[in-house]
């Protein structure tokens, strides 16, 4: 890969305009210029002190679930505070302009939906909703942090009064929820699949790019699967996809 950045950028632009099913699967790394810590990544702010594959587990949760909102609910609140950058705005216009068919995100921060994308597989869930954990009921997830932040701590339901409400997110130790396997459904079809923001640690979603026949990796660290790709950037994804908005644009194609 001695090419430059430009030349990795025309290329990334000709796989995507000449695919025919074209998807995107994103990691922690694209959130990360919207404020939003790679928990992977040694912490930062909020998550400098905690672990939260173990502090924020679902044993963890079923073992003292006021002492998992105390931990959690300022993070949640920081994840559901953030807004998208250039990288999930371009991403939701190229679906908008027929050249992306759909986004599979390990992120649960929602910020392909604020950015506009429609057709999203959040596999790991997201912070819009909670359910109890007893009669199984959604609920909003703005009710569960009204209920913490007057003092209701653990969150109970409101239909069975009984339940605690959990975030409707898989934490460690959850199993995958039904968006991972409509995703994996999904990229049968898909012939050209651009990895943004994730390094492809976290399995089972790592699985997933094996069955694309034409990758391209953008992201800052090395990954499992750039032997394969056919194009790799090793940069930030804001900056990528600014740049790739700019080349289709040029190509008069945006
Ligand atoms: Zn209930």
């Amino acid at each position: 890969m001695g090419e430059g950045y430009q030349e990795k950028l025309r290329r990334l632009a000709e796989l995507l305009l000449s695919a025919n099913y074209p998807m995107a699967l994103t990691g922690a790394g694209i959130s990360t210029e919207s404020g939003i810590p790679d928990f992977r990544s040694p912490g930062t702010g909020l998550w400098e002190k905690i672990d939260p594959f173990k502090e924020l587990s679902r044993s963890a949760l079923m073992r003292n679930p006021a002492r998992f909102y105390e931990i959690g609910l300022p993070r949640f609140r920081q994840i559901r505070s953030a807004e998208p950058n250039p990288a999930h705005l371009v991403l939701a216009e190229l679906e908008a302009h027929g050249y992306l068919k759909g986004i599979v995100t390990q992120n649960i921060d929602g910020l392909h939906i604020k950015a506009g994308s429609k057709n999203v597989f959040e596999v790991h869930g997201h912070l819009r909703t909670c359910s109890c954990m007893r009669c199984g009921k959604e609920d909003s997830f703005d009710f569960l942090v009204d209920l913490v932040e007057s003092g209701v701590n653990p969150p109970l339901c409101r239909f069975c009064q009984e339940g605690v409400l959990r975030p409707n997110v898989v934490l460690f130790h959850d199993p995958m929820p039904r968006a991972f396997y409509d995703a994996a459904e999904t990229l049968q079809y898909c012939d050209f699949l651009m990895v943004i923001g994730s390094s492809l640690q976290v399995y089972p979603v790592a699985y997933l790019p094996a069955r694309v026949e034409k990758l391209a990796i953008i992201n800052i660290s090395p990954t499992p699967y750039d032997s394969k790709a056919l194009v790799v950037i090793r940069e930030k994804a804001g900056k990528v996809f600014s740049d790739l908005w700019e080349v289709l644009r040029q190509k008069g194609k945006v």
